[in-house]
């Protein structure tokens, strides 16, 4: 920014910087005015002459680096690859996950987690959990947003089902059935309001 006594006589004025503002403000409210009459008549389909998103319809896309909602990735054969050691629940700063540990059925598995769960409202997604994670059993490479529950604050808790049926969802069909189905749920809450599985 200028300093003050470094100004001209002109800006000083004040009056020539207003006119400035005001024709380059114009400018675009006309450069995107012609550019919308234009899409209306089908041409410049690939522009789009507002900054906004018609969301639900349309989403922004998200940084490759976005910390989206949990996952509990699995093993080849479909089971947990958690071995409930605890350090997700112990790096949490909001303290929101809750493990119950329990021995396994099979002598080569030393235990898992009977119960896993996120308190999603409690949640900072800092993504320390990932982190703390030395089997890579949970992530939060979703891409998608945290969910919109019922005003319940049970209903945000994420159970150890609901991880991992996202991870299913994620491998069978891909991010974007994933999404698709996010943003579809998030559009049906008006007609059947919180009706949510993955
Ligand atoms: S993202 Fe952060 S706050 Fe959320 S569960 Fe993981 S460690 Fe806890
Ligand atoms: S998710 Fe990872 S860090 Fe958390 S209990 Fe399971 S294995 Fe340990």
């Amino acid at each position: 920014m200028k300093r003050r006594e470094s100004l001209s006589l002109l800006e000083r004025l004040y009056i020539f910087e207003v006119i400035k503002g005001v024709i380059q403000t114009s400018g675009h409210l006309f450069k995107h005015f012609a550019t919308f009459l234009l899409r209306t008549i089908g041409l410049m389909k690939n522009t789009k002459p507002w900054a906004t998103y018609e969301y639900p319809d349309e989403a922004r896309p998200y940084a490759e680096r976005y910390r989206g909602r949990h996952r509990l990735t699995l093993n080849g054969d479909g089971s947990m690859r958690c071995t409930a050691c605890f350090l997700c629940a112990t790096a949490c700063p909001a303290k929101c996950i809750y493990i119950e540990a329990s021995e396994h059925d099979d002598p080569q598995i030393e235990k898992f987690p009977n119960r896993y769960e996120i308190d999603t409202l409690l949640c900072i997604y800092c993504g320390y959990c990932v982190e703390a994670c030395p089997v890579d059993a949970i992530r939060m490479d979703t891409g998608i947003h945290p969910e919109i529950y019922p005003p319940d604050p049970r209903a945000f808790i994420e159970d150890k089902e609901t991880l991992m049926l996202r991870s299913r969802v994620l491998e069978d069909l891909g991010p974007e059935a994933l999404f698709k189905a996010h943003m579809k749920k998030l559009k049906d809450i008006e007609t059947k309001p919180f009706e949510t599985d993955y």
